[in-house]
């Protein structure tokens, strides 16, 4: 066991599927999108893996969000059928979006509670990716907020993104953390950058979201847990370990 920072560690929390639901939202508005296409030759699940592959080319261009998502919702809708929508049927597509944007936040269970006993300790941080303002005002809602130091929103969660904060925050690798849904921008990245890391899966998480996990090289962490509930206790021993290892 190796923790250099005995105490205060950084804890860089992501927030989609993390503290709150929120993919599960985009799936009942792909649902309803799908529906309201009817498409008279493909199948709902052909019509989904359409979409996929225009929301990548949308992000790539307009980055994350909900207003990248309506142009990507319209854009598929126009290249799967013969005529653009109807105005009516424009509206429509936009009803689907708009039911996700009026959305209360959800917290998922625990997370409250888990949040306020790591913040007595520990310096948090949220680090999430997305529109900006939608992501802030997600996290003003949530009543979350006063538990963070500060709230980063990346354009991508990369390793170089991750070291960058590093830098910016003064965390040394050896004691901080990322805690999150995603292999692909939670998990691996944050690795790669030298940071211990918490898988929390989530049933809901995007498809494009998934990958592989990465096995950290000692002394790196990567701890698998089922909730957020679950991490005060396992990094208070893993804390405890390290000062009777007495190191
Ligand atoms: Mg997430």
């Amino acid at each position: 066991m190796h923790l250099p920072c005995r105490g205060r560690q950084t804890l860089l929390l992501d927030a989609d599927d993390t503290l709150w639901e929120n993919n599960i939202l985009f799936e009942k508005a792909i649902a309803a999108f799908i529906s309201l296409l009817d498409h008279a030759s493909h199948s709902p699940a052909e019509v989904r893996e359409h979409l996929n592959r225009v929301e990548l080319q949308t992000i790539a261009e307009r980055g994350y969000g909900t207003e990248s998502f309506r142009v990507s919702l319209v854009r598929c809708f126009e290249e799967l059928s013969s005529a653009p929508p109807t105005r009516e049927q424009h509206d429509s597509i936009m009803r689907c979006v708009d039911a996700i944007v009026a959305a209360e936040i959800r917290l998922i269970d625990g997370v409250r509670e888990a949040l306020e006993t790591l913040a007595q300790e520990h310096r948090l941080i949220l680090v999430t990716k997305g529109n900006r303002l939608e992501q802030l005002e997600k996290l003003e809602r949530s009543g979350l907020a006063p538990l963070f130091t500060a709230a980063e929103v990346l354009e991508e969660k990369t390793a170089d993104a991750y070291k960058e904060i590093g830098r910016r925050y003064l965390c040394p690798a050896g004691c901080t953390w990322m805690i999150g849904n995603s292999p692909h921008s939670d998990i691996n990245p944050a690795l790669a950058a030298g940071f211990h890391a918490v898988f929390i899966p989530h049933a809901n998480t995007w498809m494009l979201e998934d990958e592989d996990l990465e096995e950290p090289p000692p002394p790196q962490h990567l701890l698998r847990l089922e909730r957020l509930g679950d991490l005060p206790q396992h990094l208070l021993h893993l804390l405890r370990e390290e000062t009777t290892d007495g190191r």
